[in-house]
């Protein structure tokens, strides 16, 4: 199936805006008012007169009471005043709009209340925050979903369908090595930026290294993935950016950290070590702070801060064994693509996949495997829509569906399974992970609901003022978050 045909083939997903309330007692008034059953048309226009006056009156006070409460909740720095900010505030000492998008790996919504977060509640509390978490893409992994939000793509469509699959047409194998352009289809961020003949940059992100268009990875704006370079050396380097004359500082950078990920896959989301590396995190935000105050460029950066995915515990010996379905079908590991907690299987010519599904869900429903109800198997094209998972070849053409926590191994073992996980269901609570941003076009303190992180693309090339390349984003969502900007050329 053809890139070309994204745009067709997904509808683009809408948030709802929250000005609008149909539950407003004077919008059911104002409906009664206009019923056509009033003879007496003068006490009928005073009778409108009087209720449009008591709407107003209730209107002005409840604007009133939610700029008491904006302005009590929100604090206030400087001279902005969250409720009274209409449009986007200008920019004081950059000549134009440059975009900051760090990642903190497997940073699950949540997180930012389990220990002292100072720095991250500075950027929440002075800009605009998904109030319940961003949603990351289905399968909830990292390479699928770095690359998601970059590009505005589901994995379908950009092609990085998993952290590693097969290539079915030539046998080829992709790992988060591969950096050939044939993989990474779609159009990323600083390719686009490029394109505009803009400079950006990319400290470690799924995809930076991979030359496509008018990107090169160049030297010094694109640092070749070491996962033992120091968060400090990465943050340094970002801050260097602004030293530069005005004209050549990036307007796109992007900036990956592994942690918290790396702790919640070793000890799951709710121990302490978790608390550690999320202060680690906290703190690198205060520097990249104090780095951009010290430049006196904070308050025009714009910052957008988010995870890939959340993370769930994976003890309690919730594990599933394909060894467990020999009665019914066997599957040998050579046709497993990728086992927990996306489990994909494409087996050899000569078998029906819809044969094997049937068989599979058979024994998983018989009451014999264990755990066997925790996990169902789908043709690709029959998982639900909004996972968005099947319009790839790369695909393969058995997908399992594990519930939250489950892990799927081909027999058992002795060793005990006890961690963290990610990579289920999108729509799972626990998969989420934070979205916040900071800058001339995000409100303060404002909270919107969450989103799915295809939409981040469409709201970067809308500050950055470019045209963006076509995408599953929703081309209204970024002036349902952003604040209108007036000095837009
Ligand atoms: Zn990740």
């Amino acid at each position: 199936m053809g890139f070309d045909s994204v745009s067709a083939s997904t509808k683009p997903t809408q948030i709802p805006t929250q000005e609008e309330d149909p539950s407003s007692p004077c919008a059911s008034l104002l409906s009664f008012n206009t019923a056509p059953h009033h003879k007496n048309t003068a006490t009928s226009v005073i009778f409108s007169s009087l209720i449009l006056v008591a709407c107003i009156a209730l209107s002005a006070a409840s604007a009133f009471a939610l700029l008491l409460f904006s302005s009590s909740s929100a604090p206030r720095t400087g001279a902005s005043f969250a409720s009274l900010q209409t449009t986007s505030r200008p920019l004081t000492k950059l000549n134009r709009p440059v975009v900051l998008l760090i990642s903190s790996d497997g940073f699950r919504f949540g997180y930012q209340f389990k220990t002292h977060t100072p720095n991250i509640h500075r950027l929440i509390a002075n800009g605009t925050e998904a109030e319940t978490g961003l949603i990351p893409v289905f399968p909830s992994l990292t390479f699928p979903n770095h690359y998601s939000i970059v590009t505005g793509l589901y994995p379908a469509y950009h092609g990085i369908i998993n952290n590693h699959f097969d290539d079915p047409k030539t046998g080829e194998v992709f790992t988060m090595a591969s950096h050939e352009p044939k993989w990474w289809l779609g159009e990323p961020l600083w390719e686009t930026v490029a394109n505009h003949g803009l400079k950006a940059a990319a400290y470690f992100w799924a995809g930076s290294e991979v030359h496509k268009g008018s990107w090169t990875c160049p030297q010094d704006f694109c640092m070749v993935y070491n996962g033992s370079v120091p968060f400090d050396e990465r943050v340094d380097t970002v801050l260097s950016y602004f030293d530069l004359p005005t004209s050549e500082i990036p307007v796109f950078m992007a900036l990956y950290f592994e942690d918290p990920d790396h702790q919640g896959h070793k000890v799951g989301p709710d121990d302490p070590e978790i608390n550690e590396a999320v202060a680690g995190i906290d703190r690198m935000i205060g520097k990249l702070i104090d780095g951009l105050e010290k430049r006196g460029v904070f308050e025009d950066v714009t910052i957008i801060m988010v995870g890939d995915h959340g993370m769930v515990g994976t003890c309690d010996k919730k594990l599933i064994f394909l060894d467990d379905l020999a009665p019914w079908i066997d599957i040998p590991a050579d046709w497993v693509q990728s086992y927990t907690p996306l489990l994909a299987i494409r087996p050899p010519p000569g078998f029906a996949p819809s044969d094997v599904v049937a068989k599979m869900n058979e024994g998983l429903q018989s009451g014999k495997v264990q755990n066997g109800k925790n996990l169902k198997m789908y043709l690709k094209e029959k998982l639900p829509s909004r996972l968005h998972y099947a319009a790839s070849a790369r695909i393969p053409p058995i997908i399992g569906m594990v519930d939250e926590g489950y892990t799927v191994e081909q027999k058992g073992t002795k060793r005990q399974e006890c961690g963290g996980a990610h990579g289920y269901d999108n729509a799972l609570f626990s998969m989420r992970t934070i979205f916040i941003g900071h800058g001339p076009q995000f409100a303060r303190g404002r909270k919107v609901p969450s989103f799915e992180n295809v939409q981040i693309y469409n709201l970067v090339t809308s500050i950055l003022n470019i045209q963006g390349a076509p995408n599953n984003g929703s081309v209204s969502f970024p002036s349902a978050v952003l604040l209108p900007d007036p000095h837009k050329f």
